[in-house]
């Protein structure tokens, strides 16, 4: 008898042990426990903070912004991606958005946003001007219908604020553009001392037109997942980013990131962040110091 308590009790500890390996391997989650890479340049210890997610969605862009409890998520991944995205918002208690943004229509930024739409309160929901006939643009189309709301295009120059972060708004593509790619929404996300670029899939065709003025940023998202196309020498000179962080899928069909874009910033001596070999990055800002945190996930199969 003593001996069947024995193998019962080591079987729920290994059960329990294997319980806590499957959350350990979860999907982009949120605990602080699993995060194995913490890069101090300075502990944040305010509360008053900006947070700026980098979420590990593979090949695709999905980037969660949060201050004093507002909210903003630019991009939503690939369609696969939009159920691990709710999961992930909703273990942190997000039930509203002050700002969507789908930057532009391609599937790997807008996949997910049907789901988003469906699950959580929107204030505002930002495209570009421009209409594709693809189904997963349909579908975003179609869940803003559901909910009676509407896809807002912003203007060029317009800022709003994201809490105590100022958001700026330097370029949001027409339909006269060729290459969707271009058509992104440029945003310039300022706290303090600290500021943050995102440029979508934007090529150097765009990066050349940006108002030079604006540009100097921290941290620069590099543009559409590292590829030569975007990020050239002058661009990087005028950012002059202290951290780059590429968002980009392991083995991806394309190569990305390019070895000239990697080189470019490793030549500026950037600090760069990549989700395929960081995962989920994390870049947390008092306003003048900044702490990074990385989470790396099995979810870019
Ligand atoms: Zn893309």
């Amino acid at each position: 008898m003593k001996k069947k308590k024995k193998i019962i009790s080591s079987f729920i500890i290994l059960v329990i042990i294997g319980i806590f390996y499957l959350f350990q391997n979860y999907p982009i989650q949120n605990n602080q426990d699993n995060i194995n890479k913490r890069i101090e340049e300075a502990p944040v210890t305010a509360e008053e903070r900006l947070e700026v997610t980098f979420i590990d969605v593979g090949q695709a862009d999905s980037i969660l912004l949060e201050n004093e409890g507002h909210y903003m998520l630019i991009d939503a991944g690939n369609n696969e991606d939009g159920p691990k995205l709710v999961n992930y918002f909703k273990k942190q208690n997000i039930s509203n958005f002050d700002y969507v943004i789908g930057t532009h229509p391609h599937e790997d930024h807008i996949g997910g946003l049907d789901d988003v739409i469906e699950n959580f309160n929107i204030e505002t929901f930002y495209m570009p001007d421009v209409i594709t006939t693809t189904k997963t643009f349909e579908d975003v189309l179609d869940a803003l219908g559901e909910k009676n709301m509407s896809l807002s295009i912003p203007k060029t120059n317009a800022t709003f604020k994201l809490g105590d972060a100022t958001v700026k708004v330097l370029y949001v593509g027409t339909e006269e553009e060729r290459d969707l790619n271009n058509t992104s929404i440029v945003l310039k996300v300022t706290y303090q001392n600290i500021s943050f670029l995102f440029t979508g899939d934007a090529s150097t065709k765009v990066e050349e037109k940006l108002n030079k003025s604006d540009l100097q940023s921290t941290v620069l998202k590099v543009g559409h997942h590292g590829s030569s196309t975007a990020t050239n020498e002058e661009f990087l000179n005028t950012v002059n980013p202290q951290y780059a962080v590429i968002s980009v899928g392991v083995d991806n069909q394309y190569e990305h990131p390019h070895t000239t874009v990697l080189n470019t910033l490793a030549s500026h001596n950037i600090t760069t962040y990549r989700t395929d070999q960081d995962g989920t990055i994390k870049i947390i800002t008092d306003g003048t110091n900044i702490e990074i945190n990385t989470l790396k996930t099995d979810t870019n199969g």
